[in-house]
């Protein structure tokens, strides 16, 4: 072996004077732990490739000189580096390791895992020294290796056995925390598990990442015994003994464009039918829904996040919400999206995936340590959370999913731990009605167990109903017949030789729900686009998009009209057609741009918050559950009710019990409410609480009411 303290020495007075001084400058100072010398690995290369190869292969024994030869170093202040660490980093591709990769011979060597932060445990410190003082008052120090506290077999001087008392202040303690680490969302084939690394973190690296980060660990792999019970069992556990972090900075994308990607990306963009082209590229399986697919191609390619000169942050992430009828390809579209998206995240309403929705503090079932733990809107940061099933969600990723949703962080504040952590991601959610099926004359706020306040924070909601229509569904059917009698002739001829569907046959109908754009492609074109364009409004589109709101904004005519529109229709108008620009990878946002979007705003908003008495869009609908008609009812039936109230019961004196029905009807009419919407009023209003029947066909308002 070439390793040795004094070869190491010669390394570091050689490559790294200036670090020498300053590490000398902090253990001089001595106010800092940071005792800290990060050494490239490639330096260690260019000295003696010898050495780099040993360093890879026996760590322990190459980073013990090392450790030496830093702590010997000369510098010009001439103090002596006590404690110094030297810490590798930048190791070379052969040694970056998928976490699912991690195999036997691993074990011992130096190796670099990438992934996203998923736990991290409060930082604690740990005995690497321990003080015991023996009733005669003797000190007596065990070095401490493993989980267990290894006391002191006798005194070292008076040589009794037992009764030791720890000596904290005398022992030495070093800062540990422990993270886990998750292989990116995006490697994963679609539906795989991701796997997940232990990783302990020792000294000055403690303290330095949070869940949701995405980093390098170099470190040194460990095998452990896995325990059942008391029982060791044959089988290792591996874990990762951190040597150093590269925290990979934020704007660090993980898909790689090579050059010929480049070219394939330009040449595709130059397509005049390439939003067409993008849009049968997405889940081409799943028949019709032509607004959700374009509004999903949208989203991929999301709007452009912006910080203002006064600090304002406002997000450029598409938020996409489907609610309709069970059966309805909803889940099947998530899915979809999430096998395409860079960086997409899976997850449900229940959250069976991730600790919740978002982010949770836990206490560690290994060692009781208060542990942070993302959740599927962290991990999703700077991509897209798909969340089936959102209506499902637990109560406390309520209040969290408002916060991430505009401020796109995540504030956890307890056991002690206060941490914000970034979720800049979309979402693209399914739910379904609570009554089992869509009715599209009920305001959606009703039918979902969303609130309002949730509801409003979505760009675009998009309901899909299952009426049958028999032009329509002859044709769903013949697009998913023609899916499966693909897949089985595709099945047959993997697994029966004979040539009764030539190769040929099979290619040619596979096209027909082969997506155009293929995946990778995809992936990256819209990762190329993310990266590199960043679109700016044209005067036309500025100017298309003030009149279209003003025009919405003016069919308020009166006081007693509905507000069809609101800012956050604008900024989602804006977003969407920043969008459409990228996906031509255009530097300017065109009036055409602006009409696509308007278009697929319009009949977004019909379907969700269109009054079918007034024949208007009634945003109303959407933000507060009823339309303005609605409540002018309710309000006027409150009212009749109220009077009839006062005028029987001065009338009828003690045997009044309530205003019969028909009474209400009466009035009702002549008021210009007929006798079914009146009754639908009553209705909702015993159903909310605010009337009752004291007995049958006679109503009294609630106190209060
Ligand atoms: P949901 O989540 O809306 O309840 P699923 O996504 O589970 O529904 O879909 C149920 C099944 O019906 C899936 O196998 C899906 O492929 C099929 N399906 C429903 N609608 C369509 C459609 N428009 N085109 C193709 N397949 C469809
Ligand atoms: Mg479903």
């Amino acid at each position: 072996m070439h390793s040795q303290g004094s070869l190491w020495k010669e390394f570091f007075e050689t490559y790294y004077p200036g670090e020498l001084n300053r590490l000398a400058l902090r253990v001089m100072e001595n106010g800092t732990k940071e005792r800290s010398l990060y050494v490239n690995f490639m330096d260690v290369y260019t000295f003696r490739h010898e050495l780099a190869d040993e360093l890879l292969d026996y760590p322990d024994k190459v980073i013990d000189h090392a450790r030496v030869g830093l702590q010997k170093a000369d510098n010009s202040l001439g103090v002596e580096l006590e404690d110094a660490e030297p810490r590798f980093y930048n190791l070379p591709i052969s040694r970056k390791i998928d976490i699912r990769d991690l195999r036997s011979e691993h074990v011992g060597r130096l190796i670099a895992v990438e992934g996203i932060v998923r736990k991290i445990t409060e930082v604690r410190p740990k005995l690497i020294e321990a003080a015991f003082k023996c009733p005669e008052g003797h000190i007596t120090k065990v070095f401490q290796e493993g989980n267990r506290l290894r006391e002191p077999f006798e005194c070292g001087e008076c040589k009794r056995k037992g009764n030791f008392l720890l000596v904290p202040e005398l022992s030495k303690m070093v800062d540990s925390q422990r993270a886990k680490v998750q292989e990116y969302p995006e490697n994963l084939r679609g539906g795989e598990q991701p796997q997940t690394l232990d990783v302990f973190l020792e000294g000055d690296v403690t303290g330095k990442i949070n869940p949701g980060d995405r980093i390098i660990i170099n470190g040194v792999l460990r095998a452990y015994m896995r325990r059942i019970g008391h029982q060791k069992t044959q089988v290792m556990d591996m874990s990762l003994e951190c040597i150093s972090i590269e925290i990979l900075d934020q704007e660090y994308e993980e898909l790689e464009i090579t050059k010929e990607d480049e070219d394939a990306i330009l040449a595709l963009k130059e397509d005049p039918d390439i939003f067409q082209k993008i849009i049968r590229s997405i889940a081409p399986s799943i028949y019709g829904y032509e607004d959700v697919k374009r509004s999903i191609t949208l989203q991929l390619f999301s709007g452009i996040p912006k910080e203002l000169p006064d600090g304002t942050r406002i997000r450029g992430d598409i938020h996409i919400l489907l609610v309709g009828d069970p059966g309805v390809a909803k889940s099947q579209l998530l899915r979809y999206v999430h096998r395409i998206a860079p960086r997409g995240v899976y997850t449900t309403g229940k959250g069976t995936t991730y600790a919740g929705l978002t982010a949770t503090a836990v206490k560690d079932e290994f060692d009781g340590r208060w542990t942070l733990e993302a959740g599927a809107l962290v991990m999703a940061d700077k991509g897209i959370a798909l969340i089936d099933e959102i209506d499902k969600m637990r109560s406390d990723d309520v209040g969290a999913l408002h916060e991430a949703m505009e401020q796109q962080t995540v504030s956890i504040a307890k056991a002690g731990i206060n941490a914000i952590l970034k979720a800049r991601c979309a979402i693209l959610a399914a739910a379904n009605p609570k009554y089992g099926r869509f009715d599209r004359y009920i305001p959606i706020g009703e039918q979902i167990d969303l609130s309002p306040t949730l509801l409003s924070r979505f760009d675009l909601i998009f309901t899909l109903t299952d009426e049958p229509d028999e032009l329509r569904d002859r044709e769903i059917a013949n697009h998913i017949l023609r899916s499966h009698y693909i897949g089985e002739l595709i099945e047959r001829s993997k697994n029966i030789v004979a040539v009764d569907h030539p190769k040929e046959v099979i290619e040619r109908k596979s096209r027909e729900i082969i997506p155009e754009i293929e995946p990778e492609l995809l992936r990256k074109y819209i990762a190329y686009a993310k990266r590199m364009v960043f679109p700016v409004l044209s005067d036309e589109a500025r100017e298309r998009l003030v009149e279209f709101y003003i025009s919405m904004r003016n069919s308020v005519k009166d006081q007693k009209s509905a507000i069809p529109i609101t800012a956050r229709q604008l900024e989602a108008l804006v977003r969407l057609a920043e969008a459409s620009a990228r996906v031509r990878l255009s530097d300017v946002i065109t009036l055409s741009d602006v009409e696509n979007v308007i278009g697929v705003v319009e009949r977004c908003l019909r379907e969700i918050a269109y009054d079918p008495e007034t024949q208007q869009i009634d945003i109303d609908i959407l933000a507060v559950g009823t339309s303005k008609t609605q409540r002018d009812r309710i309000i006027t039936i409150k009212e009749i009710i109220r009077n009839l109230e006062r005028e029987l019961s001065s009338e009828l004196g003690k045997s009044y019990r309530g205003v019969p029905e028909e009474e209400i009807f009466r009035r009702a009419e002549d008021q210009g409410i007929s006798r079914d919407r009146a009754r639908e009023v009553l209705s909702k209003l015993s159903k909310n609480g605010e009337v009752y029947q004291p007995k049958s066909g006679h109503y009294r308002l609630m106190e209060g009411w």
